[in-house]
């Protein structure tokens, strides 16, 4: 007998890019002629940023990975190359070994991994990693067999120089490129949100530019070491593109601006591969923490959403509810503020799960929250605090006000169809206090003997009681 076939899922489709052929082809050309402006004259450059801003497009943006935009990138590079003087042969040679590395990296990155790459953790990472790996071996590999065909082709290849400079372009700037809103959308952060990383990421930081700034006061191989440890103290603390930015500054200096490789061991201030590549895999290490940062982050976060929210209903936990609720009386109690406490418990709950099924009942839950939180004014807090029990506080609500909103949800109820053969009904207990107590406890019980006479009362019923 033949296995039953697993149907296929759909893949989604591939995003739309920002750029076409077109406009490849300029972008390269700049970022072509800014390598090529910043590499010393006969040597090859040490970074080399066409080649990293290409990959970091097709594999961000997939649909790239076509001849027309390869093409693109190659007369990108060729045109930078011409108007710099180089001869034509040799920008043809130097540009189709970037063409091919670019196109080598593309296709290992996405290999059984057709959908685009973003660096999201350190699975992403490892990706890109050999992805770069490959990319630089292929292109200095053509690189140096198409040179080798040729008569004096200048800038002189070496394969040492070519693969360095092509993994540290593309370990700094592909990385800061795929890392940009890998969350998604951007969204303005919330003031809180700069409340509680003030410290612990303005500090680092901080820390890690100024012993930037001191290392290269200091120089010698301090130049290199001395922001390492405040690199990856960024690294745990701040958002990935934030850290491949820094350590990017940082390497980038070492290799440009600064030209002081050779403290690096190579004996003069010129290039030396070797120095080229030690700064790129000191460089790895701030990243390769980022990267573990994001897994960890992702852990919390998930830890976070299941110990704060109810999983099946979406609303507030029992602890999350209380703790929240009792946060938010503290800011009532000082001003003397009104507040409201709903307690909500489906009626005859047990013969839905009896008659219907428990999925059926799963399903009444998920319907009641919807109903509840849909009748919620803003500010108010909502969670699930047992079986098919859920309570509501409403701060700064009048009496009309919370029983208003108390009557729209049971009215709400009674137009919730169950697979359309029945309602599923709610009783509401509703405690208001004109000034906020201290403590949520004395409302949470006022709630709860008012949510019992609505019981007793037939049910489908709100019972209000005032505090006094
Ligand atoms: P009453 O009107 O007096 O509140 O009666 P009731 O049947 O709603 O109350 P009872 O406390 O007897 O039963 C509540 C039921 O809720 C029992 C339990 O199986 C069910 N329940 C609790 N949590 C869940 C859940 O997550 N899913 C489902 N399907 N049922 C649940
Ligand atoms: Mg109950
Ligand atoms: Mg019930």
């Amino acid at each position: 007998m033949s296995a039953p076939e697993v149907p296929k899922v759909p893949r989604p489709p591939l995003p739309r890019s920002i750029l076409d052929p077109a406009s490849v082809a300029v972008v390269v050309f700049l970022v072509a002629l800014l390598g090529i402006h910043t590499r010393p004259p006969g040597l090859l450059a040490s970074i080399w940023f066409a080649n990293a801003v290409a990959l970091a497009l097709v594999v961000r943006w997939p649909r790239h990975l076509r001849a027309s935009s390869v093409f693109a990138l190659f007369v990108g590079c060729v045109a930078a190359d011409l108007l710099s003087g180089t001869e034509p042969y040799a920008a043809a040679v130097l540009n189709t070994a970037n063409a091919v590395g670019v196109v080598a990296g593309a296709l290992t990155i996405r290999w059984r991994r057709p959908e685009p790459l973003l660096l999201t953790g350190s699975p992403a990472f490892a990706r890109l990693s050999v992805g770069i790996v490959v990319a630089s071996v292929v292109s200095a590999t053509v690189a140096t067999c198409l040179s080798g065909l040729l008569v004096d082709v200048t800038p002189a290849v070496s394969p040492t120089a070519w693969f360095s400079s092509e993994f540290v372009s593309y370990l700094l700037l592909t990385t800061i490129l795929l890392s940009v809103r890998a969350g998604g959308p951007w969204r303005p952060p919330s003031p809180r949100y700069f409340d509680s990383v003030r410290w612990t990421v303005t500090v680092p930081v901080l820390v890690a530019v100024t012993l930037m700034i001191a290392g290269m006061v200091a120089d010698g191989p301090l130049l290199v070491a001395l922001p390492l440890p405040a690199l990856l103290w960024c690294a745990t603390r701040i958002p990935f593109s934030g850290t491949a930015l820094l350590t990017a500054c940082w390497a980038g200096w070492n290799l440009l601006i600064a030209g002081r490789v050779g403290v690096l061991g190579a004996g003069e201030a010129t290039q030396s591969p070797v120095a080229t590549l030690s700064v790129a895999l000191v460089a790895l290490g701030p990243l390769l923490v980022a990267a573990v940062t994001l897994d960890r982050m992702a852990v919390q976060n998930k830890l976070h959403q299941a110990l704060e929210y109810d999983s099946l209903t979406g609303t507030l936990s029992r602890a999350a509810f209380l703790r929240r609720s009792q946060r938010r009386l503290n800011t009532l109690v000082d001003a003397s503020q009104p507040v409201a406490l709903l307690m909500l418990d489906l009626d005859d709950f047990k013969t839905i799960n009896d008659t219907m099924g428990h999925a059926a009942g799963d399903i009444a839950l998920v319907r009641s929250a919807g109903c509840i939180l849909s009748a919620l004014p803003h500010g108010a807090v909502a969670g699930r605090i047992g079986g098919e029990e859920f309570a509501v506080l409403l701060p700064m609500a009048d009496h009309e006000d919370a029983t208003a909103v108390a009557d729209t949800i049971r009215r709400d109820h009674e137009r919730l169809h169950l697979l359309s053969t029945r309602t599923a009904t709610v009783s509401i207990g509703l405690a208001w206090a004109p000034a906020a107590p201290a403590s949520v406890s004395p409302l949470l019980d006022t709630a709860d003997r008012a949510l019992y006479e609505a019981k007793r009362g037939g049910r489908n019923t709100v019972v209000a009681v005032t505090l006094a």
